[in-house]
């Protein structure tokens, strides 16, 4: 383990990271304060993280051959996403180089009905779930209802997911492989930010709430810390930290969990890198999720997780009917706020709620928060020209 080096010297480690989204910027902007040499590679030439990378590669992150050769010679090798070509990260590993999250998790994770497995193996509670053949019998499914598909694998952000209700839903079930969990009665949604080191310590962020919006029925902000019981919330920590530990992962994992209507906490899933639930931890916490996982990844010692008063994050989406160039408007009416912290991705495009950039925003009780997430909401809009 080259580890005694790695901790007098950092910045010499040659470091790979997969992709180059938002989540892969705000990585490199914490590599900043150690100095490290991040390379990073994405399918878009014009990702996030390009300008800011001055080796950025421009190449498919999901392409074998591309991946292997790009970081072949790297030391350590990171990922911002979990859709990467698997297999080449798989042999660089056996070619010694250090790959967290390892391979072998990927394996298990890119697969939502082998993760659920997973779960069911390791004692871990999750929602009850059974693979769908293709030519699954229509009144067979019809018994069934009401049920939760989800595709094994290339879902993300709710896409790759249908809520089946009744008969008329079932003509709109998603194509290609996918598996059915029962459909949970969700009080809350809640995600704990784990971070494992190279030596197992483990350090997990205080738990964060979806709230969502009682009309649109869609997530509205993040809260964080939850409004759960004190115990809730230790339950909710010591499940994400056993997920953890049976996973054995080195960096970040991110635990989404339902608590349902009768006080049980299931795992809904996983995300084995930074999340979007843990933006806010770039100011309110002692130590961001993104220094963690670098300090992790190089076997340095994990940093508090403390948090410092009330956050919330609220995404900036692109505004429906706008298509095009964008630009932000009522940008420096929130700058000019306290407890306001804008995040803007760089994308050069928008597009009816695509996700653009967020706000994380503090406040020292709910009610101060809450003013300034309606602030937040009213005034920061993107359109296009
Ligand atoms: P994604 O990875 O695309 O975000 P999720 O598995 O997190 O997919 O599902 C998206 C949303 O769908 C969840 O946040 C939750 O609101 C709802 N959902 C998912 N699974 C269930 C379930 N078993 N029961 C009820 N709602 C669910």
């Amino acid at each position: 383990m080259a580890n005694e080096a790695w901790n007098a010297r950092p910045d010499r480690v040659k470091i790979g990271l997969l992709g180059g989204g938002q989540l892969g910027t705000m990585l490199l902007a914490a590599a900043i304060d150690l100095n490290l040499d991040v390379q990073a590679m994405d399918d878009d030439a014009n990702a996030p993280a390009a300008k800011f990378n001055k080796d950025f590669i421009y190449a498919s992150i999901r392409d074998e051959k591309a991946v292997y050769e790009a970081f072949w010679g790297k030391e350590l090798v990171t990922i911002e996403i979990e859709n990467v070509a698997v297999g080449a990260l798989d042999q660089l590993e056996r070619a010694g180089v250090l790959v967290y999250p390892q391979p072998r998790v990927l394996d298990v994770i890119k697969d939502k009905y082998l993760q659920k497995s997973f779960y069911v193996q390791h004692g871990i509670p999750t929602s009850g779930f059974r693979l769908l053949a293709q030519s699954e019998d229509f009144a067979e499914l019809a018994k069934q209802l009401p049920f939760v598909q989800k595709l094994r694998s290339g879902g993300y952000d709710g896409k790759g997911v249908k809520v089946l209700k009744t008969t008329l839903d079932l003509a709109e079930m998603l194509p290609g492989e996918s598996f059915a969990e029962d459909l949970v009665a969700i009080d809350k949604e809640l995600c704990v930010i784990v971070v494992r080191g190279q030596d197992g310590a483990l350090e997990t962020y205080p738990v964060v709430e979806s709230i969502y919006h009682p009309e649109a029925n869609m997530v509205d902000y993040l809260l964080c810390p939850a409004q759960i019981k004190e115990e809730v919330a230790k339950a909710a920590a010591a499940l994400a930290k056993k997920v953890a530990e049976a996973l054995g992962i080195v960096g970040l994992l991110a635990v989404e969990l339902f608590l349902d209507m009768e006080g049980n906490m299931l795992v809904n899933e996983v995300a084995p890198r930074p999340h979007n639930t843990g933006h806010h931890t770039i100011e309110l916490n002692q130590t961001s999720q993104y220094h963690n996982h670098w300090r992790a990844l190089l076997g340095l010692p994990l940093g508090s997780t403390k948090q410092a008063g009330l956050a919330a994050m609220v995404n900036i989406v692109g505004a429906d009917g706008h298509n095009g160039v964008a630009k932000y408007i009522g940008l420096a009416q929130c700058l000019a706020q306290e407890g306001i912290f804008v995040h803007l991705y760089g994308k050069h495009e928008t597009r009816p709620f695509r996700k653009m950039g967020h706000v994380t925003i503090a406040g020292d009780d709910q009610k101060e928060l809450e003013r300034r997430i309606a602030f937040v909401k009213a005034t920061l809009k993107v359109e296009a020209y």
